[in-house]
C-alpha cells in the first residue's frame, strides 16, 4: 500500500503527540514488557500506539464495554511487532472486535493429511486474509500482556497473521527485504515446521506450541509468540529459526525478556 504524503504527515503528528498520562499508567500497569524496553523503543512504541488507536476502529462485542485501558493494552502488544521496521500499520485491518472472554464458533478446519473436521471451536482470537477484522477475547489479551513469558499471547498471534497477509498471501511468510532472506526463510521454516509436526506426533515437549503444527500459517504465528515470549529458550533450541525471526522483526527480544525466565 502506498505511503501517501498526507497520511505520512498525519501519522507524524500523531506520533509526536504526548501520550495521555492515564494511557501511560495503563501501559505500565498492564504491559510489563513496556518498562523493560529502552527509552528509545518506549518512545517509538508510544508513537505507534497513537497512530494505531487513531486509525483502527475498536468495537466491544458480547456486552463488553470497551475502555481506553483495554484499547491501549491491545494496541501496545500489536505495535510491539512494528518496532524498528518501516510499517503501514496493518493496512488490511480496519476493525478490532473485542469479546469479554473466549467464545465458541462453528468452524471447519484442516487437521492434516487431507482430513477436515467440523464443529464448535473455542477461540481466544481470530483473523483471516481479506477479512479486514481481527477478533480478540479481552481476558486472553489482558493475560497475554500481563504474563509476557508463558509463551502464549493471543494479540501477538493474531497480529502476526496480519503481517503474514501484508505481502498479499496467507502462507506463513511475511514481506521480507531481500531475495536471499526469502530463500533462507523458506528453508528454515519448512524444516522447523516438519520438526514440530514430528515432535507433536510423538508427543514430545516443544518450545513452540503444538498448534503451530497445524499449517505454515499457524506456524509463523506460534513462532512469533515464542520469539517474543520465550526468546532465550527459542534461541538455544532453534537458533536458525530465531535468526530468521530476528532478521524480519529487527529486534532481539532477549534484551527485554523477563530475566527470571532464562532457558
Ligand atoms: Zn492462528
Amino acid at each position: 500500500m502506498a505511503f501517501g504524503f498526507l497520511a505520512d504527515r498525519r501519522r507524524d503528528r500523531l506520533r509526536a503527540k504526548p501520550l495521555d498520562p492515564a494511557w501511560h499508567a495503563a501501559l505500565e500497569r498492564n504491559f510489563p514488557v513496556f518498562l523493560r524496553l529502552s527509552p528509545a523503543d518506549q518512545a517509538e512504541l508510544i508513537g505507534h500506539i497513537q497512530v494505531f488507536l487513531a486509525e483502527k476502529h475498536f468495537e466491544g462485542c458480547g456486552g463488553l464495554v470497551l475502555t481506553d485501558e483495554m484499547r491501549v493494552t491491545i494496541a501496545a502488544q500489536a505495535c510491539l511487532l512494528l518496532l524498528h521496521r518501516e510499517t503501514d500499520y496493518y493496512p488490511d485491518l480496519t476493525s478490532i472486535l473485542v469479546y469479554p472472554s473466549g467464545y465458541t464458533e462453528e468452524s471447519v478446519r484442516h487437521v492434516g493429511g487431507g482430513i477436515w473436521e467440523e464443529g464448535p471451536e473455542d477461540r481466544l482470537g481470530h483473523t483471516a486474509h481479506r477479512l479486514g477484522a481481527l477478533v480478540l477475547a479481552w481476558d486472553a489479551a489482558s493475560h497475554g500482556a500481563r504474563d509476557p513469558s508463558d509463551g502464549q499471547n493471543v494479540v501477538l498471534h493474531e497480529f502476526a497473521h496480519q503481517l503474514d497477509f501484508e505481502n498479499r498471501s496467507a502462507d506463513g511468510m511475511p514481506a521480507l527485504d531481500t531475495h536471499a532472506q526469502y530463500v533462507a526463510w523458506a528453508r528454515v521454516m519448512s524444516a522447523e515446521f516438519d520438526a514440530l509436526r514430528v515432535a507433536e506426533a510423538r508427543g514430545e515437549p516443544t518450545v513452540l506450541d503444538g498448534y503451530g503444527a497445524t499449517n505454515p500459517i499457524e506456524f509463523f504465528a506460534v513462532a512469533t509468540e515464542a520469539f517474543f515470549e520465550r526468546p532465550r529458550e527459542l534461541k538455544t533450541k532453534h537458533s536458525a529459526l530465531y535468526a530468521e525471526l530476528q532478521k524480519f522483526f529487527k529486534q532481539n527480544p532477549e534484551e527485554f525478556s523477563d530475566p527470571q525466565t532464562a532457558a
